[in-house]
């Protein structure tokens, strides 16, 4: 499951969103989560993918070369009715630069329910730039843009002062795939978990897996102490 799917779970006994997501285990390598931060550190992340592989090709090539097919963008910036409107893998519909940006600092507030238990020092640090750096980038940048001409043709120019923030979130939120992890409802408590990588999010009424019990017997020690065991 990748993060960026929490924002559209809600729990099936009472429809609270979002919940507490413990990651456990990545499928990703260690690997790319370094690269990705060091690709972050250099200014070198590039508004492209590639499906077979998608961060090993960014980090070695000046990031203005821009693919402009709109399949390998990540990022896309068009101008209707004369405004640039934004859209990205993250955010999948077609938003203004304020909008744009309202929702990541909305989905970005929402990530203190998140925490990463994995052994991986890389993906912790993946984490704690997102809440620092990051975040602090793009709210300084939002309280900015009621300043700056939003109709620029150019969206890209509009946002390169936070471009790399921007990449970094899609690449972060969207290519990165929990293996193992709990979600954990924020009113009723019942948990629910991700098991090679699909949320299994199944009602009170519906009997535990055996997958259930066994996955529980093995990350026992960090589920927190107000979740309900059943
Ligand atoms: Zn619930």
């Amino acid at each position: 499951m990748k993060i960026w799917l929490n924002c559209s779970l809600a729990c099936p006994e009472d429809a609270s969103y979002p919940f507490e997501l413990i990651i456990f285990k990545w499928e990703n390598k260690e690997e790319k989560f370094r690269q990705l931060l060091d690709g972050y550190k250099k200014d070198l992340l590039l508004n492209l993918r590639n499906e077979e592989s998608p961060l090993d090709i960014h980090f070695d090539v000046p990031n203005s070369e821009f693919k402009k097919e709109e399949d390998n963008l990540i990022i896309l910036s068009e101008l209707k009715r004369g405004k640039v409107v934004f859209y990205d893998t993250n955010v999948i519909h077609l938003s203004t630069l304020s909008e744009y940006l309202e929702w990541y600092l909305k989905f970005l507030a929402e990530l203190s329910d998140l925490s990463d238990k994995t052994t991986y020092k890389s993906a912790k640090d993946c984490l704690d730039l997102t809440r620092t750096v990051i975040y602090e980038k793009i709210r300084t940048y939002y309280d900015k843009i009621s300043s700056i001409d939003t109709k620029k043709e150019d969206g890209y120019e509009l946002i390169q002062p936070i471009f790399q923030d921007l990449l970094f979130l899609n690449y972060y939120f969207t290519y990165m795939e929990i293996d193992e992890g709990l979600l954990i409802c924020p009113k009723c408590k019942r948990w629910y978990p991700i098991i090679k990588t699909i949320p299994r999010i199944y009602p009170k009424s519906m009997k535990r897996e055996p997958m259930d019990t066994d996955f529980q017997k093995k990350w026992r020690e960090f589920y927190p102490d107000d979740v309900i065991m059943d």
